[in-house]
């Protein structure tokens, strides 16, 4: 591990500090540090918050550093799933390359974590997986990458896809992914038993797309707490997306956050512009773990997602109408902290005793840098400096 002296830099805008990290880990703050022999960084002033946490997102779709992708698909989610296998052979898309890419890109951009959801299905088996898997290795030090086996096409509208998910648990994947059990499926009881039978086999948590709107989301988020609570997966299930939770109908909306809560149920939030979304400050006003992410980024599906949380923060900001400056650093860290807790990381933050990661950006205040957006200044994970000025250190390859 990393010992490193960053000088002047202040704490989530407080006023400027050293900070002193030994064996990859915070050991002091204070001004004026004398520490012989100890690489030193000047900050100049910055604010450092705790890594940027991308919660939500998929390595393996991106075509960054590719031709430009010129996307005639509209926007019928089944018409995108199909459209995307297909694209995947025809574009010759290197899952190891690119989802390489896509994390370092994160990485330059103040990034220390990510969750990414990866594609598993009966056309490319877990060809995928071993990209992403490779990547994950090859950053290790560099970015923490999380890994949900994610069954883009189906389920139950495609048999083998379950034997093929039991294989990803098994070949490194962390969490069990599941999607619209309605909606895609048609099959909700045999789509969540299914996923949630994976998980309990291999004792790993699980993380959902849920782009089913109002009553038809509400209902399969019932079965799936139905099912956290009967199998004593309470804190262990995650549901991204999660529109029906930003359908106007706030009493009803209310039931389900507090039932959520009972079962520590987290929230990840790309707080997508073109949909009604869970609105940030009702589901952290009940006490739930809240993330966000960036989604996919430049590839079949969306042409404008940048991997970059700072601008995340600022998107997740504007749809919630959330002005206030105490609103902005509120989101800021559901881009840091709150992603952690999502994934269950310990000690991330900025007090003695945590893991040296952490992003320096620019700004006056924490509201002004989401506001202004980056580039990050610097990035360091485990104490060491990962990325400067917006770029990665590590050559994309
Ligand atoms: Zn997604």
């Amino acid at each position: 591990m990393t010992d490193l002296l960053i000088r002047n830099l202040r704490p989530l805008g407080a006023s400027a500090t050293d900070m002193l990290i030994r064996d990859g880990r915070i050991a002091e703050l204070a001004s004026g540090i004398n520490a012989s022999g100890v690489p030193v960084e000047e900050a100049g002033g910055a604010i450092a918050i705790p890594g940027l946490v991308e919660a939500h997102t998929h390595l393996d779709k991106t075509v960054m550093g590719m031709e430009w992708y010129e996307n005639a698909v509209g926007t019928d989610l089944r018409a995108m799933i199909d459209n995307e296998r297909r694209a995947r052979r025809q574009l010759g898309l290197d899952p190891a390359r690119q989802s390489m890419r896509h994390a370092l890109a994160l990485v330059g951009n103040g990034t220390t974590h990510i969750r990414s959801h990866v594609d598993v299905d009966i056309v490319n088996g877990l060809s995928v997986l071993e990209g992403v898997l490779d990547t994950r290795e090859a950053l290790r030090g560099i970015v923490e990458i999380e890994i949900v086996a994610f069954p883009q096409s189906g389920l139950m509208i495609r048999p083998g896809t379950l034997e093929l998910l039991d294989q990803a648990m098994v070949a490194g994947a962390d969490l069990v992914g599941g999607l619209d059990p309605c909606g895609i499926d048609r099959d909700p009881k045999g789509h969540l038993d299914a996923i949630f039978g994976l998980a309990d086999k291999h004792g790993r948590g699980i993380d959902i797309h849920l782009h089913e709107p109002g009553e038809m989301g509400a209902f399969s988020l019932e079965l799936i707490l139905e099912r956290t609570a009967v199998l004593g997966m309470k804190g262990q299930v995650a549901i991204s997306h999660a529109f029906c939770l930003g359908m106007p109908d706030w009493t009803r909306v209310e039931g389900l956050l507090s039932e959520l809560a009972e079962q520590d149920v987290a929230i990840l939030t790309t707080g997508a512009p073109s949909r009604e979304v869970p609105a940030v400050k009702r589901v952290l006003g009940v006490g739930l773990r809240m993330g966000a992410g960036c989604d996919g980024v430049l590839d079949t599906w969306n042409p404008w997602n940048r991997p970059d949380m700072l601008d995340r923060a600022r998107i997740v900001a504007q749809k919630n109408n959330m002005r206030a400056d105490a609103d902005l650093a509120l989101v800021l860290a559901v881009c840091s902290t709150g992603g952690a807790a999502v994934m269950g990381v310990a000690g991330h933050g900025l007090e003695p005793g945590c893991n040296a990661d952490l992003a320096l950006i620019p700004g006056r205040t924490l509201a002004e840098a989401v506001a202004t957006g980056g580039p990050v200044l610097m990035t360091v994970k485990g104490g060491r400096v990962t990325g400067r000025d917006g770029k990665p250190l590590r050559e994309v390859s």
